[in-house]
């Protein structure tokens, strides 16, 4: 008997047909003698019409034409207490189905396990699971069906942990009640070399190691929240990524069942190695310039040092080399949701800094090639550079890690870009 934990994103439980499909999966391996835990996302598009209704109820949405200030933060404990109500429907439905099969099961709220989280609301990360009486109804036979995306702030509030949070929840959950395996079931039938939804030849891979996979998700595919992969990589968890729309009666142990979805795995179990594993691209990021800025030094500092007490992350910074030895422009890249917050802390910080122009721009496109190849093959940036040249494509800016390089280009090249990268690294399926 294995402990198996199994995820199951929006599209998957979109609607009961679906949740009955969901549930066929775990009648499976419920039948095969594993003690599961299931973890649901809320059925699709559900968790943005709760987010749009928080925005309305702000009067977010209406705040131009009622002429009302809205641009205040609104409670985001109550903006947790909306949002995560997506999943406890989910929950719920599902243990009825399992329950209409005749498998025992209930649904567990994060508060009833209980999750533990620390206090940022919105994006809280998980702080501890205690799993002895969740596990205890496992072993005993009861599928555990939890809702994911949420857990319990020691404000004794629910808080939920970012868009695509579910992913985390389970991770998570496997690590702490220490799972054999972490089945992520979703849309597409594993991770592919890019967004199969982008690139047609793009082709799954049958293992992805922790440290690609996480670069990939931080660099835009969404199939796994990064958070979920830090944490299956520092405690061990074997994730498997598959499709939900795969035939519940095909196996689901990746050792019987060749072929069947991504093991995200310790690099070392995995025997081929490309240069190249994946192309991602993000386009939530936004690009800010400061013009003329004092080119003497503690200039970045006092640029930087702000905007970090407010919490916003920085993540390309490109310097220009100054030509008059007096002032040189800098330009640097933060998520697109923390813009307009930049440039009001750095427009409040201009006498301090003391720059001519303030510029913010969000059309443009990060694009990643990744691969822990990389370590050990020169060249790589290189033939990305001439390659994106080639099709006319500019370079506004270039970040590096050992196993990554990415490049900040015009949004309307993104597509083009990465389909440029995919065929020049190998990476076009037959
Ligand atoms: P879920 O609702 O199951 O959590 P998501 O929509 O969050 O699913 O993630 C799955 C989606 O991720 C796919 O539909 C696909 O378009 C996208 N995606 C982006 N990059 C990749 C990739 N490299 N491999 C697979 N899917 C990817
Ligand atoms: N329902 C949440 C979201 O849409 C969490 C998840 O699906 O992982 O972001
Ligand atoms: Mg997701």
């Amino acid at each position: 008997m294995s402990l198996l934990v199994l995820k199951f994103g929006g599209t998957s439980v979109a609607d009961l047909d679906r949740i009955r499909n969901v549930a066929a999966h775990v009648k499976r391996e419920y039948d095969a003698g594993h003690a599961c835990a299931v973890v649901v996302s809320a059925m699709a598009g559900q968790t943005n019409q709760l987010v749009s209704w928080v925005e309305e109820a702000w009067g977010l949405q209406g705040a131009q034409r009622s002429g009302r200030d809205a641009s205040a933060a609104y409670d985001c404990r109550e903006y947790d207490a909306v949002v995560s109500s997506g999943e406890q429907v989910t929950s719920g439905l599902l243990a009825l189905v399992l329950q209409s099969m005749g498998v025992r099961a209930r649904s567990w709220q994060g508060w009833q396990i209980p999750v533990r989280t620390d206090e940022a609301h919105q994006k809280a990360r998980i702080t501890g699971i205690e799993v002895d009486e969740i596990k205890a109804a496992m072993l005993g036979g009861e599928v555990a069906v939890c809702a994911g995306f949420q857990g319990i702030a020691p404000n004794n509030r629910i808080a939920t942990l970012g868009r695509g949070g579910s992913d985390t929840s389970a991770v998570a959950l496997a690590a702490a009640l220490q799972a054999d395996r972490c089945d992520i079931y979703t849309d597409v039938d594993g991770v592919y070399t890019t967004d199969p939804r982008v690139v047609a030849k793009a082709h799954r891979l049958d293992r992805i190691s922790y440290e690609e996979m996480l670069e990939m998700a931080s660099q835009g595919a969404k199939v796994l929240q990064t958070r979920s992969v830090e944490l299956a990589m520092q405690w061990g968890v074997p994730v498997l990524v598959r499709s939900s729309f795969d035939a519940p009666d095909m196996p689901g142990n990746p050792d019987t069942g060749e072929g069947i979805g991504t093991l995200v795995c310790h690099e070392d179990e995995i025997v081929e190695q490309n240069v190249v594993s994946g192309i991602a691209y993000a386009r939530d990021e936004a690009k800010v310039t400061l013009l003329k800025v004092a080119d003497k030094p503690g200039v970045a500092a006092r640029v930087f040092g702000p905007l970090s007490d407010a919490h916003i992350n920085v993540d390309m910074i490109v310097q220009n080399v100054s030509e008059d030895g007096r002032s040189t422009d800098l330009t640097f890249t933060v998520q697109s949701a923390d813009l307009d917050r930049a440039l009001e802390v750095l427009k409040s910080a201009k006498d301090d800094i003391g720059y001519g122009d303030l510029r913010g721009a969000t059309d443009i496109a990060k694009v990643s090639a990744i691969g822990v190849g990389m370590r050990s093959h020169a060249g790589v940036a290189a033939q990305m550079f001439s390659a994106l040249a080639e099709k006319g494509i500019n370079i506004e800016a270039i970040s590096t890690s050992e196993i990554k390089i990415s490049v900040l280009i015009d949004a309307a090249y993104a597509e083009l870009a990465v389909r440029t990268l995919h065929t020049l690294f190998g990476l076009d399926g037959a």
